[in-house]
């Protein structure tokens, strides 16, 4: 078994002879003694940094304030930092001599949504959001993606003895509108910057922290957006025979279209189609003109999209029809893709996580929200996402056994418990990149 030495050129001389059984693997056991010693002396800082985040959190490309800080604290490590890439994202990049770029993806936004949590570090700050005063809230963790990634960078670098290569470091903006990967992409992301062997990221979700889930293959939905205005012709609520309806069009539409879910998806396969808004009318004695609905479209694969969309486009032309009313206006916009975790990445991270957390590592179903980091992916980069629990073990038994349910991610009471959470996260993701490094090297070695 190969162990990674304080040697360098030994390491390297090994590889470029083939010497190296084909499965040489991470010394985990003592590289988690030395990223235990790291986390110890940064997290005070790290917990200072979450902490203001989490207080004051910026919406989709707003982030301005959030990316200065990661900025400074990336800068102070010895990263050559760009930022303003995609409007609010920033770029790090740290060479260490030759070898593969891996790259670790933190996003910088939160969402427009006040914070129950009661916490004395939590966002009471607002902003402006769509011509709307909003409050902005930290409530999917992205500032515990934010604080991990800070102590992930530190961690590498102190153990840089252990790896040659570039450590590429993207702070993005906009994941939770899905927007912010495709900009950094279209702002030279993989062209200006060394186009990564590997990408990286983590999310957090409502389970035990210690816990990590992860999955190969697809990992999360894809997500298109739908807008639908039903036309009708308006006119006085007690004589409707002189008008045509698009409320009770719209109602009709909103219960018929899960018949394309229930009756024409195949039921083995994942698809959703959920209305989250609808708007029409004034008061109750008057038809409306018109009634605009907004919906999201949720499915793992091409053909199965496919075919909501073509079932979605049919139930609402049907429903005017059948009112007698112009055809309304259909508007599916394309989200983005589902992750897709790649197998053999995959195969060799958990390895290296196994040897750490053992039986708290464990494979998750795939997920139905959706994550623009697919897009890395899509850009022809190896990737893997994987995911951290926040709340403490007794919560979540609590919660099973009949006690108050866990807040999810987006709910107004999300809290991690940063300190637990961002350590099993650091560590993680050490790991993760310093396997991936092995992961290049142990190919190129053997090839
Ligand atoms: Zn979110
Ligand atoms: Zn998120």
């Amino acid at each position: 078994m190969h162990r990674f030495t304080s040697s360098l050129a030994a390491t390297a001389a090994l590889f470029a002879t083939t010497l190296l059984p084909a499965h040489a693997e991470l010394d985990v056991v003592s590289l988690r003694k030395s990223i235990d010693t790291s986390i110890a002396s940064s997290y005070p800082a790290l917990d200072a940094l979450y902490k203001d985040l989490h207080a004051h959190p910026e919406l989709a490309f707003q982030e301005v304030k959030t990316a200065a800080k990661l900025a400074a604290e990336m800068r102070s490590l010895g990263f050559e930092v760009t930022e303003k890439v995609g409007r609010t994202g920033l770029v790090a990049i740290y060479r260490n001599g030759d070898g593969p770029t891996i790259m670790v993806r933190t996003e910088l936004d939160g969402l427009p949504m006040e914070e129950k949590t009661g916490l004395d570090y939590a966002s009471r700050d607002k902003t402006s959001w769509g011509g709307r005063e909003v409050f902005v809230a930290h409530s999917c963790g992205h500032d515990i993606h934010m604080a991990t990634w800070v102590g992930t960078a530190k961690t590498l670098l102190g153990l840089k003895e252990q790896w040659r290569g570039t450590l590429m470091f993207i702070a993005q903006p906009a994941e939770e509108i899905v927007a912010g990967a495709r900009a950094m992409l279209a702002d030279g992301l993989f062209t200006r910057f060394p186009k990564p062997d590997i990408a990286l990221a983590l999310h957090d979700g409502p389970f035990a922290h210690g816990t990590i889930f992860y999955r190969s293959g697809v990992g999360t939905s894809a997500a298109d957006g739908l807008e639908v205005t039903f036309h009708g012709r308006g006119g006085h609520g007690s004589a409707p025979h002189t008008t045509i309806d698009p409320v009770a069009i719209a109602a009709r539409f909103i219960v018929d279209v899960q018949g394309v879910i229930s009756r024409e998806k195949d039921p083995t396969e994942f698809g959703v189609v959920t209305v989250g808004a609808i708007h029409g009318g004034t008061v109750g004695n008057i038809i409306p003109d018109s009634v605009q609905l907004s919906g999201t479209i949720r499915s793992y694969k091409p053909e199965v999209r496919a075919r909501l969309h073509a079932g979605i486009e049919r139930t609402a032309k049907a429903a005017a029809a059948m009112s007698g009313a112009p055809a309304p206006d259909i508007k599916i916009l394309e989200g983005t893709k589902p992750v897709i975790n790649d197998p053999d990445l995959v195969a060799a991270t958990a390895e290296a996580l196994k040897a750490a957390f053992g039986d708290k590592l464990r494979v998750s179903p795939p997920g139905t929200a959706s994550e623009d980091f697919s897009e890395f992916a899509g850009a022809g980069v190896p990737s893997m996402m994987f995911n951290i629990g926040v709340y403490d073990q007794e919560r979540i038994d609590a919660a099973r056994n009949g006690g108050p349910p866990i807040p999810s991610n987006h709910s107004p009471q999300f809290a991690p418990v940063p300190k637990p959470t961002i350590e099993t996260g650091i560590t993680a993701m050490t790991l993760a990149v310093l396997s991936a490094f092995e992961q290049k090297n142990r190919r190129k070695g053997t090839n």
